[in-house]
Formats: C-alpha cells, sequence, structure tokens
C-alpha cells in the first residue's frame, strides 16, 4: 500500500512521522484512523478555545453561556480580546487552511489565525493552551513553526495578491493562561530556504521509507500513549492518556532518534 498521491502532509502527520512510522503508515496509509471519544478535560478546554477564537474573529456570537467551563474559557477570551482586539487595519482569517505544491511535495497548514496587517506584514497567530509556559527554543525548532512560516511564504501570495517576503513574515505563539507572555518568531529568505530543503527531504524519505523494516522499538516510549499500542504489542489503550495533538507538535526535533532509511 502507498500514499495516496492526492496526500497533502501537515505538521501533524510529519510530526507522527518523526515519532513513529509505523503509527504513520497505520494512520495515512492504512487509513485506520479514528477520533476517540474519550477527550480529557484540558484537550476539551483548549478545543473549546479555539471555537470561540474563531467565532471572534469571525464575528460570530460567541455564546459562552453553552460552554461548561464558563468560568476559565470566560477569562481566556477576555485575554484574547486585549492581546489582538481587532482594531488593527487589515485583513482577519481565523482558522485559515493554505495548501502548496512545489513539484511533488503537498504541505497544507491550517492557521488559528492569520492578520494580514495594514502595512502588507502577515502575522501568523498560535494559540495555545497548556498551563505551562512553552520554551522558545521549542517552538523555534518545531515542524509546526517551519511549515507554517514556509506555507504561507511559498502560497501566501494567493491571499495577499503579491508574492510574499518572507521578511514580512512574523509568527506568534500565545497562551491565553500567561497571556502577558508572546513568544514571536520572525522569518527570512535564509529559513524559507532551508525549510524547503528540509521539508522535501523529509517528504522524501517518508515517500519512500521500508515500513516494514523498521524497528519499532525504536518507538516504544511513545507506545503506552498511541491508539494502535494494541495492534503493535497486545497492550490494552488508555484513551485517556493518548498524545495531546499540542504534545506531539512540540516535541523536541533534537530528542527524537534518527530514523533509519
Ligand atoms: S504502538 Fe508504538 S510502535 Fe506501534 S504505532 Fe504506536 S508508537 Fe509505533
Amino acid at each position: 500500500m502507498i500514499l495516496d498521491k492526492n496526500f497533502f502532509f501537515s505538521q501533524h502527520a510529519l510530526n507522527i512521522f518523526r515519532i513513529c512510522p509505523i503509527r504513520f503508515q497505520k494512520r495515512y496509509i492504512e487509513g485506520l484512523y479514528w477520533k476517540d471519544g474519550f477527550e480529557n478535560r484540558s484537550i476539551e478546554t483548549g478545543r473549546n478555545f479555539h471555537i470561540l477564537a474563531d467565532r471572534y474573529f469571525s464575528d460570530v456570537s460567541l455564546n459562552m453561556e453553552f460552554f461548561e467551563e464558563y468560568g476559565e474559557l470566560n477569562d481566556w477570551m477576555d485575554a484574547l480580546k486585549d492581546y489582538v482586539p481587532k482594531k488593527a487595519r487589515g485583513q482577519y482569517y481565523p482558522e485559515y487552511q493554505l495548501k502548496i505544491q512545489i513539484d511533488d511535495i503537498k504541505l497544507q497548514a491550517k492557521y488559528d489565525l492569520l492578520h494580514i496587517d495594514g502595512s502588507g506584514k502577515l502575522i501568523i497567530y498560535d494559540w495555545k493552551t497548556q498551563q505551562s509556559p512553552i520554551g522558545y527554543r521549542d517552538l523555534a525548532s518545531s515542524i509546526q513553526t517551519r511549515v507554517y512560516r514556509y506555507v504561507l511564504a511559498m502560497g501566501g501570495h494567493r491571499l495577499k495578491g503579491e508574492s510574499v517576503d518572507p521578511e514580512d513574515i512574523i509568527m506568534k505563539y500565545w497562551q491565553p493562561a500567561i497571556a502577558d507572555r508572546t513568544v514571536e518568531l520572525s522569518y527570512s529568505i535564509r529559513e524559507r530556504e532551508s525549510d524547503g530543503r528540509f521539508l522535501k527531504d523529509m517528504i522524501e524519505k517518508i515517500k519512500g521509507f521500508d515500513y516494514n523494516g523498521y524497528d519499532k522499538t525504536k518507538s516504544k516510549r511513545y507506545c503506552s500513549r498511541c491508539e494502535f499500542n494494541y495492534f503493535c504489542n497486545t497492550d490494552r489503550v488508555k484513551y485517556g492518556h493518548l498524545f495531546e495533538q499540542e504534545e506531539i507538535e512540540l516535541d523536541d526535533w533534537a530528542d527524537i532518534d534518527e530514523i533509519p532509511i
């Protein structure tokens, strides 16, 4: 079985491969993916915050009273309104998806918020709903940062109406629980070129990977929180402990063993 030719790589899919190629194979090549119904409280709160932020920037009524955890979400939404008051000039694009294809490399990114400001700068906002601060280094080196900035640099002309200068891109990570802190990452032509090579190499590696020959013990530290634990190890899957999406996004690249081809 091979990857569908219309598959667009997201940062999430790349991270899944990075921690375990077998997990990638099962999800994206064999299509064995289900969304479990056992969301823990923090995942649910994070998801609800993203829904409310989308409504706020789309000028849709928030209807906060329908959210069970009204108190914390209310505080977070107040913090968001202070942080991005929507008064600045320019356009706001919440939950915006962008896809690019360069030769046979297909990538996609879904942004929490894109703002093209009055001076033509493109600002990527990403909400992280963990309670503890996420380090600058983890964010700067994450696959998410690479994919999001690169896709915008290469595909943002469709939004902006003209080619995008990487120097005009700024990525801002913001945690509503720590509202006075933003991690801000600029971009450059050099970084765009480096990301392009990195992502091309990684996608080619994934396409040519010998999944049958992969030694699963290289990924064993992730098994206990993987939905395929029963397939691989006949161990019970504890749904409440499955990876949170953001945890996967932020795994430190340097800590991951190089996956051999
Ligand atoms: S159970 Fe372990 S080896 Fe199997 S797919 Fe998940 S992380 Fe990979």
